[in-house]
């Protein structure tokens, strides 16, 4: 049975109360491991490494900080097996999701090996006579990343490859609910001969994070996760003196329009849907059907959720695997009651799935006639639960989209350039697909939603990152001329 410490200084440090959490395997419900809570000690300490190693780190050369990033991005690489499968171990994702999550992953750690190139600066020659200005960057400091269930290596690797690279130090809070996978990457860290003290890990859950918020050796703080929690991020880190980022929940519309390819769409829809049972920031969760398109495009989605099959992450023949938990499963078959209650038509009930196995599996529900009034189209479900709203115009869908609290990612399905170039110039969202359901930004743009997805002004990963952990600086100079000089330093003399 895997004990999770934590990892302070280059070393595994046992908690000194000796408090632990159990760890679940949510395809079995059994335990497959424990984590130790960090103690305020503990948590003194790991940040206490990061501000010890911040001097030295932030003057070491980019070559050699270029170096071990690329040493870790090989670890990471030749490991990418091993780390998929401590995530479905312990998320109940498949396999191939899993796999999916560390090479999204591996992009962000090869963005940061590029700092080099990001970080150059600016340089204005002969701003006035005599006069340069030019703006460097230069690291924030002591960050930390508190990071979610739902992506347990990919969104830590959204924060610190990036935050490293720039020179900072690192205090990482993973998911209480799947902490051997980020264990393991930090872990690899040390592998590939970062010094000790640069990237921390302390594990814990709201009491460890709100120590972090508060402690006043730490300047930045990257969250991921649910919108109520990133709030109250925002707001604490904030009111602290902090740089904060904090990304929350989502509820994202994936718009079709009447001249849509319905099977192109459909297959969209159900793998945006209920991919990772739906537990994904950027899962499609309201399907906004235009004009007459909807009975076709409920048909062809339903046809398809009838073949999806439902088990264990590890089996290679699964499609869809288990929930986070028993009590996130039944809130999520709570939705599903209220919605009917409610009025919407159940043309796929998940609620009701039945299987053998012990673990937290639900069913994919379908719902059509869903109204922005329901329970079930308001809230942020995070299970496999899609909801089908059905509108006349292509206005419409844009107001709708526009209205819902969440900004985080929309997109549209059509064969009208015009029209998807409305969309893109007019939805209320911070990430757009057209005729691509998930528009997850690659690692060399940044990833940001709008409205109650994100507080601060500042998106993850990508330029937006780099940005994030760093502070410019603008230097204005002026050297005598020398050709003035009284001294003869050898130049000719103007006469
Ligand atoms: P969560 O908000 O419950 O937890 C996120 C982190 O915050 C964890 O490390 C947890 O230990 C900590 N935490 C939880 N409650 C806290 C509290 N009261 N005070 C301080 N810290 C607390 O989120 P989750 O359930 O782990 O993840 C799912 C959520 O994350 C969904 O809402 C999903 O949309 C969101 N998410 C958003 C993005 C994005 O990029 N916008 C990406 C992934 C997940």
């Amino acid at each position: 049975m895997r004990s999770i410490q934590h990892r302070i200084d280059g070393q595994s440090v046992d908690s000194s109360d000796l408090n632990t959490q159990d760890v679940l395997n949510p395809a079995t419900g059994e335990k497959a491991a424990e984590i130790q809570i960090a103690s305020p000690a503990e948590i003194d300490r790991a940040v206490q490494a990061a501000k010890s190693a911040f001097e030295e780190w932030s003057d070491t050369s980019i070559a050699t900080r270029t170096k071990l990033l690329y040493k870790f991005r090989n670890l990471v690489v030749e490991n990418e097996q091993k780390i998929a499968e401590l995530i479905t171990e312990e998320h109940g994702k498949v396999l191939t999701d899993a796999r999916g999550e560390v090479a999204r992953g591996i992009e962000n750690i090869e963005y940061a090996c590029g700092f080099a190139e990001t970080l150059k600066g600016s340089y204005s020659e002969q701003a006035s006579s005599g006069v340069d200005v030019y703006t460097i960057r230069q690291p924030v400091g002591v960050c930390v990343g508190i990071t979610p269930f739902n992506f347990p290596i990919m969104v830590p690797l959204w924060m610190f490859p990036n935050a490293v690279a720039c020179g900072n130090t690192f205090v990482l809070k993973p998911s209480d609910r799947n902490p051997s996978a980020p264990d393991f990457i930090v872990e690899l860290i040390g592998e590939a001969g970062f010094p000790n003290g640069v990237v921390n890990l302390v594990n814990g859950g709201p009491e460890t994070v709100n120590q972090l918020l508060t402690h006043e050796d730490v300047d930045a703080i990257s969250f991921v996760g649910s919108t109520p929690v990133a709030k109250h991020i925002y707001k604490s880190g904030t009111a602290n003196g902090k740089r904060v980022q904090a990304l929350g929940g989502a509820k994202n519309h994936m718009v079709v329009l009447p001249d849509a390819d319905i099977d192109l769409a459909a297959d969209a829809a159900v793998s945006a849907a209920y991919g990772s049972a739906g537990e994904r920031c950027m899962a499609i969760s309201v399907v906004v059907a235009v004009g007459d398109i909807g009975d076709s495009l409920v048909n062809a989605i339903s046809q398809r959720i009838d073949k999806l099959k439902i088990g264990s992450g590890m089996n290679p023949d699964s499609e869809m695997g288990p929930l986070i938990s028993q009590e996130h499963k039944n809130r999520v078959i709570d939705y599903v009651r209220s919605a009917k209650a409610e009025g919407a038509t159940v043309v796929s009930d998940g609620s009701s799935y039945s299987t053998s196995e012990k673990g937290f599996f639900v069913g994919v529900t379908l719902l059509d006639n869903v109204t922005t009034g329901m329970e079930v189209y308001r809230d942020e479900i995070f299970g496999p639960v899609l909801s089908v709203v059905r509108v006349q115009t292509f206005d419409e869908a844009l107001k709708m989209i526009k209205m819902n609290q969440y900004g985080n990612g929309a997109a549209i399905f059509t064969r009208d350039g015009g029209a998807a170039r409305q969309f893109q110039k007019n939805v209320q969202a911070g990430m757009v697909g057209i005729n691509v359901p998930i528009p997850v930004p690659v690692g060399y743009h940044s990833f940001g939603g709008w409205d109650e997805s994100l507080f601060g002004d500042t998106a993850m990963y990508g330029p937006e990152g780099m940005h994030f952990f760093t502070k410019q600086k603008v230097i204005t100079s002026r050297w005598p001329d020398p050709t003035t000089s009284q001294v003869d330093l050898g130049f000719p003399q103007n006469t």
